[in-house]
């Protein structure tokens, strides 16, 4: 393996920003500072670059079957597409089967990601059914290096919808079993109910799929995912937040001292609830739940970010085809396959409206992309981190690369992007894994298998502390 020199950037962490070299060895950063003994090794020319610990997006849904269909991205197109973003590390959700065992839900998913992945990765499982053998097989998760599983309040009429008493149970046994719970907070019995009276009304377009889902549902359900935590004892991380009052339950929590997690995704800065009611069925290409809402909401979101009430962006990307897919949805918003592209553009969207427009700093850029992530995921400080002895993955991030997103650029499987026509400035010049340049320029020069999967470790501990 090289060795490696990254002279004269700005390395950039969640800490802070100075002028260092960084040696790289072994897959891993030996050192970090200035006339470093670098004998033998490459020289990576940094000037003019922020040398960033590579990103983590912790919420990706990578060839995975939903409502009768399978999202448009493998592991292969998947990873790519992220990469191209700066991010170097997934943790990719399985489900677990009808009838199945979480075991067999990492099981499925290793086989997918084989000889494709071109970044690192790790795996949540979706519990579907809390079974007293799945109680029982909790801990055996842990111990395969799978840190974290996810609870659907939403979805009701599916096989991913959960009860309460399911979700508080999975909270009472994470403590032991040493797994972190996440949790989609909407309420999926008033959707299911605002869904029934909208299409018995003959309201069928997909901005009806942002009407029957308001605010409320998802402060509701996130209030009481909270509160069903704070009774089982339990630490718990609440998905893709998309409005004021669901980070009002977080913000209260936070000021009684409870440990909460929370993610929010690049969709809600970039798009709102009228991309639902364009022209034609187009609105079907902003479906995903929560769904996309009103610009209001995004002064609060920015200020959780900064405050640490939010401390993770997650991409939640989930790609469906426009043809075929979201086209199942014509006639009925409720068959439209929810989800949207989004691991390419995470980075650069966080960057272009929220560091260029001075609502965060580079610092918190890294903390909420990668550091936090790390921390939260139990990877740290294996990733999320330029320290000597983390993995050598890093970003060469170029604060004035122009970009601009189109369908046929994109590095991800999908027939569109919902970004299409905008335009980024600052984004990844290059990307290594481990030490190995995977991207460079616009391409995807990793290959496809050289990805690892990291065995991730959660405690109550190992997280990050919240603040208010
Ligand atoms: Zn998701």
């Amino acid at each position: 393996m090289a060795k490696l020199l990254f002279t004269d950037g700005k390395v950039v962490t969640a800490e802070g920003s100075y002028r260092a070299d960084v040696l790289v060895e072994d897959e891993k950063v030996v050192a970090v500072g200035t006339n470093l003994d670098a004998n033998g090794a490459e020289t990576v020319d940094a000037a003019g670059k922020l040398v960033m610990p590579g990103f983590i997006d912790a919420h990706t849904h990578m060839d995975m079957p939903f409502g009768g269909t399978v999202t448009a991205d493998d592991w292969a197109t998947g990873t790519e597409a992220a990469v191209a973003g700066g991010t170097t590390m997934l943790i990719d959700f399985s489900l677990q089967e009808e009838g199945g065992t979480l075991a067999g839900a990492v099981d499925a998913w290793t086989e997918k990601a084989r000889g494709k992945a071109v970044i690192d990765y790790g795996f949540r499982v979706a519990i579907t059914d809390l079974r007293d053998d799945i109680k029982a097989e909790l801990p055996d998760l842990s111990a395969r290096g799978v840190a974290s599983v996810k609870i659907f309040m939403a979805y009701k009429g599916t096989p991913l919808y959960t009860e309460d008493d399911d979700l508080f149970e999975t909270l009472q046994l994470s403590k032991e079993a040493g797994v972190l719970v996440m949790v989609h907070a909407e309420n999926g019995d008033v959707i299911a109910k605002l869904q029934q009276q909208a299409l018995e009304r003959g309201d069928v377009a997909p901005k009806f799929h942002a009407l029957t889902r308001p605010e409320e549902v998802e402060a509701e359900a996130t209030n009481r995912a909270i509160r069903l935590a704070e009774v089982a004892g339990a630490p718990i991380l609440v998905v893709h937040v998309s409005c004021a009052p669901a980070l009002e339950a977080i913000h209260l929590a936070h000021e009684r001292g409870q440990t909460v997690y929370a993610e929010t995704c690049p969709q809600y800065f970039a798009f709102e609830y009228e991309d639902l009611a364009r022209e034609g069925f187009e609105g079907a290409k902003y479906v995903c739940s929560p769904p996309l809402r009103d610009p209001s909401n995004r002064p609060a979101l920015w200020n959780g970010l900064r405050v640490g009430d939010l401390q993770i962006f997650g991409s939640d990307h989930c790609s469906f085809n426009y043809e075929g897919q979201k086209e199942m949805g014509k006639d009925d918003f409720t068959l439209i396959p929810n989800g949207l592209p989004g691991a390419e553009e995470r980075a650069m969207a966080l960057w272009t409206l929220g560091v260029r427009e001075g609502k965060l700093s580079e610092n918190q850029f890294v903390a909420v992309l990668s550091t936090n992530q790390a921390r939260i995921y139990g990877a740290y400080p294996r990733k999320g981190t330029l320290a000597p002895g983390a993995d050598a993955d890093v970003v060469l991030w170029d604060p004035e690369l122009s970009t601009t997103a189109t369908a046929e650029n994109r590095h991800g499987n999908v027939d569109y992007t919902p970004y299409e026509g905008m335009s980024f400035t600052g984004g990844p010049a290059s990307v290594y894994v481990r030490g190995s340049l995977v991207y460079r320029d616009g391409e995807v020069v990793g290959e496809r298998g050289s990805g690892k999967f990291i065995e991730r470790r959660f405690t109550a501990t190992s997280g990050l502390e919240v603040r208010v």
